[in-house]
């Protein structure tokens, strides 16, 4: 009983979302179309693009190719980094009103963004990076099964929001080394079921990407599962070099 008025509750919020006006992602504002900022946001927001390393998607230097000189010398456990946008006040405020506000429209924004930059692969799979059930219970969900679920509808690429567990709860990487945020998030995910991950393409969805350690420990279960490859798609990335990955 409690199920069907879940799902009473979250029909009736998607209609709602539908009926109202568009507003614009970032501020709010009216706007004439869905996923689209108003003027002044617009100038605002960074758009990541498909650029940059094959791999890190952080951007090359001019004696560099085809991946940056990092990725070549370690190939990283990510195989594949794309972001849509850079994290600064807009993206942040858009993520965190995915968390406590209008949260189909914004994970709908979200993936409007995002799926582009998903490659074509018959392989692959979706996984949101998932959060701790005791995150899970005080929040009621995970933003990025959301923003999953969107994907999946629109790039008919299957999601699955379970197969990836955070069995250990892991305090803010915020101010930590980067060994320190390995050691911190190392262990702290198992996949619960093997089978579905053997031999597969796993695109992890995440909304923020910030030092990339949670989702290099998401990967590396995954890999130890048996993911023939692990790559990762958020909404927003803090592009500062100093702070990302190694
Ligand atoms: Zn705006
Ligand atoms: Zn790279």
């Amino acid at each position: 009983m409690r199920t069907v008025i879940g799902i009473a509750r979250i029909l009736a919020r998607s209609t709602l979302d539908f009926a109202l006006p568009p507003r614009c992602a970032g501020c709010g504002t009216i706007v004439d179309e869905v996923h689209s900022f108003c003027p002044d946001c617009w100038k605002q927001v960074e758009f990541l693009g498909d650029g940059g390393c094959l791999c890190c998607g952080l951007p090359l230097q001019a004696t560099e190719q085809t991946s940056c000189a990092r990725c070549l010398a370690q190939p990283p456990r990510l195989a594949r980094i794309r972001s849509a946008v850079s994290y600064d006040d807009l993206s942040r405020s858009l993520a965190i009103r995915l968390k406590y506000g209008r949260k189909v429209a914004m994970a709908r924004t979200m993936a409007h963004y995002m799926a582009p930059l998903v490659k074509p692969d018959a392989n692959a799979l979706l996984v949101p990076v998932p959060l701790h059930r005791t995150r899970l219970w005080t929040r009621g969900f995970n933003q990025s099964a959301l923003v999953a679920r969107e994907l999946s509808r629109r790039l008919k690429i299957r999601a699955d929001p379970l197969l990836l567990r955070r069995i250990r709860r892991t305090p803010p990487l915020k101010g930590m080394s980067p060994l320190q945020r390995r050691k911190t998030v190392a262990g702290a995910f198992r996949v619960t079921d093997k089978s579905a991950v053997a031999g597969k393409t796993i695109v992890l969805v995440d909304d923020v990407l910030t030092t990339g350690s949670t989702a290099e420990a998401c990967a590396r279960a995954l890999k130890r599962a048996g993911a023939a490859r692990v790559e990762l798609v958020s909404w927003a990335r803090v592009v500062k070099p100093s702070q990302l990955m190694r």
